[in-house]
């Protein structure tokens, strides 16, 4: 391994259409440390024509990229993890300082994006075509493989490196190139330092271009512009129904992959091992102060385990360290802004309102909002039925198994699940009833494996990410027919 190099310099530059500069609407945003509000950054913001630029110099270059040898492009993909090695502390250090990730946080997303980039690596070696029979005599009939084009992609903070680089490594992997509009709180974690690396790993200039501009000037225009192919959204529902509205109804009809909301159910049968359910319970719904798609939002127990969990699972809630994310041992860190705090707080607000039984509470310093625990939770309450995405979770009592399924599925979101017992069979069966992309019997719902396939049903999303899937979806399929005799034509 190579000594570690000197930090990447001049951040607040966007690399736009080759060349890295400020953007040009004259309007700046402040980046700002989420737990002390120190200023990190002040970005000149780009415009529609910085974004037009991007668009159209991404388009130009895609051609020489995607006729690459496989082994090149592949060959980048490699580099750019060599330099994720090299420079994980720089990396995990912006996640801290932006996005208010703990550093347990902060190492783990490192580490799943490092591993969706080598798991990119391999795909340019991936792709097939397809040769098929056909039904005209004389005819040959092949199927190839063949790049989308340029992909627009726009991601969360939330994990702001993962989520951008699971669209970007395999995209650029498959010969596309791409445009990022990264999230206003996370624009260097989620764009500018990712633009840092692929420069680094020897990826041509114009191939990929970071575009950090309002939502309200470049938002729509990002989506409706003619030349991308795809766009890829994480982010919330509400956001990208709007989105997959414009994509599939302008002027340019074009793919769109959505990865939104979720609202995963964490169940507990009566003949789950106590103990370890709690454990799993605590990492699933505070991990990231539950700012994770697939985060516990809900907690349902088969009532002879309901009491006993209730006391274990506020006992373990109380024990956890709220403060400074740099700190090893901090478990729960700063919610991303101060709009975020004032939603959740609404939110426990609403819980009382409504019945709950808090137990497990504390006050808010700063953007520090310390984990809240509800009981006698019903499925109607806004606290169950609603994305909660903060530090607060209820419990419901299920009267037996097919109540807890029937709760679980009461949701208009299908990301994530899980589902504790001690038989694994029994669990399987549990897990084939409820309606989701995934779900995980005796662990927590947030998993992500480079090659299993990521995805939503219902409110939660369209497509799937990783592996396979990902080949799918950033690339497309071109039919080509080869006539090798003269065909007769009936008239
Ligand atoms: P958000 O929808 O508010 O924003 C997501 C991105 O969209 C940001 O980059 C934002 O700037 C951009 N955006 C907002 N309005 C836009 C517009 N009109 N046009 C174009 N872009 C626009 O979501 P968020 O608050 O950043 O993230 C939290 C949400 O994301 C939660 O609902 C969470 O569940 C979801 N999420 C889903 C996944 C998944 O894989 N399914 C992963 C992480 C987060």
């Amino acid at each position: 391994m190579k000594e570690t190099p000197n930090a990447y310099q001049n951040l607040a530059l966007q690399p736009l259409a080759g060349d890295w500069r400020n953007g040009s609407s004259g309007r700046v945003l402040t980046v700002t440390n989420p737990y002390n509000s120190e200023s990190l950054l002040e970005i000149p913001l780009a415009n529609r024509a910085d974004l037009d630029a991007a668009f159209v110099k991404a388009s130009e270059a895609q051609h020489a990229w995607a006729a690459l040898p496989a082994g090149e492009r592949a060959q980048v993909l490699y580099n750019a993890v060599q330099i994720f090695d090299q420079r994980r502390d720089e990396i995990i250090d912006w996640l801290i300082r932006e996005s208010g990730s703990t550093r347990l946080k902060a190492s783990i997303e490192w580490g799943a994006a490092r591993a969706i980039t080598l798991e990119a690596a391999s795909m340019p070696n991936r792709v097939h075509g397809r040769i098929l029979e056909s039904s005209v005599a004389s005819k040959e009939s092949r199927v190839y493989r063949r790049p989308l084009g340029v992909v627009g992609v726009i991601s969360p903070w939330n994990f702001p490196l993962h989520l951008t680089q699971r669209s970007i490594a395999p995209a650029l992997a498959l010969g596309n190139a791409v445009v990022v509009k990264p999230a206003s709180d996370t624009p260097v974690s989620g764009g500018l330092l990712l633009a840092r690396i692929f420069e680094e790993a020897g990826l041509p200039a114009g191939l990929f271009s970071v575009v950090v501009g309002s939502g309200s000037e470049i938002g729509d225009a990002f989506v409706e512009h003619p030349v991308p192919a795809l766009i890829s959204f994480t982010g919330s529902t509400e956001v990208g129904r709007n989105i997959g509205r414009i994509a599939s109804g302008g002027d340019t009809l074009k793919h769109v992959a959505l990865e939104l909301g979720g609202n995963s159910p964490f169940v507990v049968l009566a003949d789950a091992d106590l103990e370890q359910a709690v454990n799993a319970a605590v990492f699933g719904k505070f991990l990231h102060n539950g700012q994770i798609c697939m985060a516990i939002n809900r907690i349902i127990v088969e009532e002879p385990l309901y009491a006993q969990f209730c006391e274990r699972f506020a006992a373990r809630v109380r024990e956890l360290s709220v403060g400074d994310p740099d700190r090893i041992d901090t478990a729960i860190g700063p919610v991303i802004n101060q709009r975020q705090l004032e939603g959740l707080i609404t939110k426990i607000e609403k819980a009382q309102a409504e019945g709950a039984r808090l137990l497990v509470s504390g006050e808010a310093q700063g953007n520090l909002l310390p984990p809240h625990v509800f009981a006698d939770v019903t499925p109607d309450m806004d606290i169950a039925f609603n994305e909660i995405f903060g530090p607060l979770v209820g419990i419901q009592c299920a009267a037996d198994e097919a109540h807890a399924l029937s709760l679980a599925n009461q949701s208009d979101y299908g990301l994530s699940s899980a589902v504790f017992t001690s038989s694994l069979e029994r669990g399987t069966r549990f897990a084939l009833g409820i309606r989701a992309g995934m779900t995980h019997i005796n662990d927590i719902p947030v998993n992500d494996d480079a090659n299993a396939p990521f995805g939503g049903e219902k409110n939660s999303g369209v497509g799937r990410f990783n592996g396979d899937w990902a080949i799918d979806e950033f690339t497309t399929d071109h039919w080509i027919t080869l006539q090798h005799e003269q065909r007769h034509y009936p008239f």
